[in-house]
């Protein structure tokens, strides 16, 4: 086992800068995940880190061992990647076998030692039933959780896995985000692991570190960055439906900050009101997560923060409906349960959960902090009930 460190790792192809200066800790035994969008640098991080390309600046440590002395053979790794290539002679049991009778671990395994570790982890990869089959006798999802096996059967210091499941089908790549953790922590060896699927990572991650343009943009927990994300990047990137962004005006009522959005003042306390005190007649961005919003039901007593809609869209999802409205001419999107019935045209009162609001800094999308507003009514506006 042994602890990954990168600090300011760059690697340029001619102009494009792939990895721009990342610094990232992972602990020895953690699952760490590289989560960003295509073109991020997680590939290019993962293969510096396998020593399969040279880094152009920057530095990288595994167990403490600075890489640039390591040859790729020396570090230790063991890689899965989306793009599986199984030797197609040799059936899924040789195929899992055959890092284990590769002359690096000639000796270390009895044939019966060699045979329990094949069978384990086809076990802990529901392939065991597969063991005598050709790789051509095999599905794409199947092909792919043998060349993930090819990986996990080695007991290397860390494995490097770039999105391994990213074949399987929805159900099943459900069904091994738990299955992985466990096998990870099982096997207790340090895994980086890249994904776009901010679910997976959430589902999976001791910590994950938001990639964006090659930089490590925020390092943390998975629920840690969810609830505070750093930027706007972060936090539209966390979430399905993104986040939903409305530029307002910050004013001054009684003395106090307020932002006004729709006709609707909402005053603010706590640190971000004093972040905003500082910006009279600035325009900031407000943020709202989509299962932060909720459509006011006529039952509702009144009171909370809402904001006159139009319906446009409704799109159902699972076990909920994602619906997608306009106030004022700003497009937004809420989640909601499916008995609450909106349809196209309908016009709606949007209720805000207070305490679950972002406000970012439209110029840099820098997190200002979260705000838990009181809402004022002012005159008639949008919104007053
Ligand atoms: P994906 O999720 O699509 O695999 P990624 O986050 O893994 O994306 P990388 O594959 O690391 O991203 O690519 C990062 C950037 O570097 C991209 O702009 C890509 O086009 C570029 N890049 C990667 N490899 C090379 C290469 N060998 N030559 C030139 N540019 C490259």
């Amino acid at each position: 086992m042994a602890d990954v460190v990168t600090q300011s790792l760059t690697k340029r192809f001619g102009k494009t800068v792939a990895v721009d200066r990342l610094s990232i800790a992972c602990e020895d035994g953690e699952f760490f995940i590289l989560l960003g969008p295509s073109g991020a640098g997680k590939t290019t991080t993962l293969n510096l880190i396998a020593g399969l390309i040279e880094p152009t600046s920057g530095r990288l440590f595994i167990g403490g061992r600075d890489a640039a002395t390591l040859e790729p053979g020396d570090r230790d790794v063991a890689m899965a990647f989306e793009a599986y290539a199984l030797y197609p002679h040799f059936s899924v049991y040789d195929n899992l076998a055959f890092p284990l009778r590769s002359p690096r671990t000639a000796g270390r395994y009895t044939s019966e030692a060699l045979d329990e570790r094949v069978r384990t982890i086809a076990g802990m990869l529901e392939i065991d039933l597969l063991l005598d089959r050709m790789p051509t006798q095999l599905s794409g999802g199947q092909k792919q959780r043998v060349a993930l096996g090819r990986a996990l059967v080695r007991e290397p210091a860390v494995f490097l896995l770039d999105e391994p499941i990213a074949h399987l089908d929805a159900k099943l790549r459900n069904r091994m985000h738990a299955e992985l953790r466990r096998i990870q922590k099982q096997l207790g060896t340090t895994t980086i692991y890249a994904t776009p699927d901010y679910a997976e990572a959430m589902a999976m991650a001791d910590r994950l570190a938001v990639v964006h343009e090659g930089a490590a943009v925020q390092v943390g927990p998975p629920l840690e960055v969810y609830f505070n994300p750093v930027n706007e990047f972060v936090a539209s990137f966390m979430g399905d439906p993104p986040m939903n962004f409305f530029d307002c005006d910050v004013v001054s009522r009684n003395d106090r900050p307020a932002i006004q959005l729709a006709g609707r003042l909402l005053t603010l306390s706590g640190p971000v009101g004093q972040a905003l005190d500082r910006l009279p007649g600035e325009r900031v961005r407000l943020g709202v997560r989509p299962a932060d919003l909720a459509i006011v039901r006529s039952d509702e007593p009144p009171g909370a923060p809402v904001l006159s809609s139009e319906v446009l869209v409704v799109e159902p999802s699972e076990r909920m409906l994602v619906v997608t409205l306009s106030a004022d001419g700003v497009e937004f999107r809420l989640k909601t349960s499916v008995g609450d019935g909106a349809r196209p045209g309908d016009q709606v009162q949007v209720r805000f959960d207070s305490t679950k609001l972002y406000v970012f800094d439209p110029e840099t999308g820098l997190a200002l902090g979260e705000v838990a507003p009181e809402a004022v009514e002012v005159g008639d506006g949008i919104g007053t009930r």
